[in-house]
């Protein structure tokens, strides 16, 4: 029968705006004969609407087979393994979710009493204390709704810290092998990010910072482990050194996954750091969701830390702590991403002490597992032991004019959503590869497979490479385009003209 097998593709390109008919329902809701009529003008008054809005009339199978039908057209990691490196894609317990959405945690109203949201208060508090021990550190501030904010936060009240004292260094030292936050996070306080090399080794050596220590440094941002996938063994030197100009360590602690339950940053020299909650304690990552990343700190930063506070009185309540002079302020509107938090503390409670250790070795165990397997086929870029990730680079491929984005792309015919690439920068051809914990010997096989079917694939006949992915719904779009020229309105279809329909 032929047209069968497109036929799929074509309701898939349906779009709801084309389904359904006039008069179509999708709720079965009963009337509600026995309340007072209420008369929608008086209630919404000019944002009345006179006639209802053009939306497609559907049915509730119509409804959700769109959405579903949308959500099977993007690789998620509810399908399949995300080895995204830095970005840390896990599995997240759905218990979490189930907690998030309890109606005494979702349906909060923002601008509810401290008497009224006891429960939401101590869930705050409580996680604030778990992350702080988790960390090494004294407090921790929820507010900072990304890892980027969180770094901008910490920054903020570093600057505050040294103005407090009446010093004003200018300086922020960030290694070369930095996320890219890290410096913007710098400009946007106002601070310069003093960029530095790293040795060959990847790890910062005390030599490679020592030029640049001097009374002008506020503070320098480090990532451990860092964006190579490695930890950064002279930590508590490099901390000393600069702690003995009178600069403060940021820890840029995304990466979390491979330390906590193992090594507290606060433990080896870091004064302030952030969490990301959506990537170590599972807040589903990606599509731009809400974050959340909180800022760990030690006491000598409490003063400046941002309002309001999470706050427990004497008598066991509960409440929001305004009363801080010196504090930098207010970050965002309300409180912070509420849900996540909830999410996280889930978490935290499901784990204990152990599990995140567990979770930590297993993190650690899985990439050095990629990190080896993949040593026969790609090459290894740093060949010791990582942590949670490995970076591998396709220069063996140089010669049959495969780039690291058609491996990407190949990837993707295999079932796996590709890992991060091309960065770091500082390795040529890079692909950083994240595992996480949560996938199993299994998986972690096939994607070796898949990896070496690709390897093998380049050398004997590039062009399947360089024409992937061929399974999925699109194949290789505009990134650049997608970005700068969304088309985000649906606009009814040219009728076909007289010719084209012959
Ligand atoms: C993800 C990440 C960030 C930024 O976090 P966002 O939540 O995306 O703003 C910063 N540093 C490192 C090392 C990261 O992996």
């Amino acid at each position: 029968m032929p047209g069968t097998a497109t036929k799929g593709v074509e309701l898939a390109q349906k779009l709801i705006f084309e389904l359904g008919s006039e008069g179509r329902r999708g709720d079965s809701l009963p009337s509600n004969d026995d309340l007072p009529p209420v008369d929608p003008a008086a209630l919404f008054g000019a944002a009345h609407r006179e006639a209802p809005a053009p939306l497609p009339e559907v049915s509730e199978p119509e409804l959700f087979r769109h959405y579903v039908r949308l959500s099977q057209q993007n690789f998620a990691i509810d399908l399949g393994m995300y080895p995204l490196g830095s970005c840390t894609m896990k599995f997240n317990p759905k218990v979490n979710e189930w907690a998030a959405r309890l109606p005494g945690f979702a349906r909060l109203h923002p601008l509810a009493s401290d008497e009224g949201i006891q429960g939401a208060l101590e869930v705050m508090y409580r996680l604030e204390r778990g992350l702080a021990e988790v960390c090494g550190m004294d407090h921790v501030s929820l507010h900072p709704a990304a890892g980027a904010q969180g770094e901008y936060t910490g920054l903020m009240m570093v600057r505050a810290y040294h103005a407090d004292q009446g010093r004003s260094p200018k300086k922020v030292l960030v290694p070369d092998t930095a996320h890219g936050t890290n410096a913007a996070s710098c400009a946007m306080n106002g601070l310069k990010a003093v960029g530095f090399p790293v040795a060959e080794s990847g790890i910062v050596k005390v030599s490679d910072i020592a030029p640049y220590v001097d009374d002008d440094v506020a503070a320098i941002m480090i990532t451990n482990p860092n964006t190579v996938g490695l930890f950064e063994t002279h930590i508590q030197e490099i901390a000393d050194l600069v702690h003995d100009k009178g600069g403060l360590v940021y820890g840029d602690g995304a990466n979390l996954n491979a330390l906590m339950g193992r090594v507290r940053p606060g433990d080896v020299g870091i004064d302030v750091m952030q969490f990301n909650l959506h990537k170590t304690f599972t807040t589903p990552h990606g599509g731009g969701g809400p974050g959340c990343g909180p800022v760990g700190y030690k006491s000598i930063l409490d003063p400046f830390a941002p309002v309001p506070v999470a706050a427990k009185r004497e008598d066991g309540t509960y409440f929001l702590d305004y009363e801080r002079p010196k504090s930098i302020g207010r970050l965002r509107g309300f409180h912070g991403n509420f849900g996540m938090m909830v999410r996280a503390y889930a978490y935290l409670r499901e784990m204990g002490a152990e599990g995140l250790k567990g979770a930590t070795e297993m993190a650690v165990l899985n990439a050095n597992y990629l990190r080896a397997r993949l040593g026969d086929t790609w090459k290894v870029a740093f060949d010791t032991t990582c942590m949670h990730e490995c970076v591998i680079s396709d220069r063996h491929l140089k010669e049959t004019g495969v780039t690291t984005m058609d491996v990407a792309k190949r990837l993707m015919d295999y079932g796996f959503h590709p890992p991060t690439v091309y960065f770091p920068l500082v390795v040529k051809g890079a692909m950083l590869i994240e595992p996480t914990e949560t996938e199993s010997l299994q998986t972690l096989d096939e994607f070796v497979d898949a990896m070496e079917a690709i390897s093998a694939e380049a050398q004997r006949d590039a062009a399947i490479v360089k024409n992937a992915p061929t399974l999925t719904r699109l194949r290789r779009l505009d990134e650049t385009r997608a970005v700068r020229n969304p088309i985000l309105r649906w606009t009814e279809p040219a009728e076909p003209t007289a010719e084209a329909a012959e």
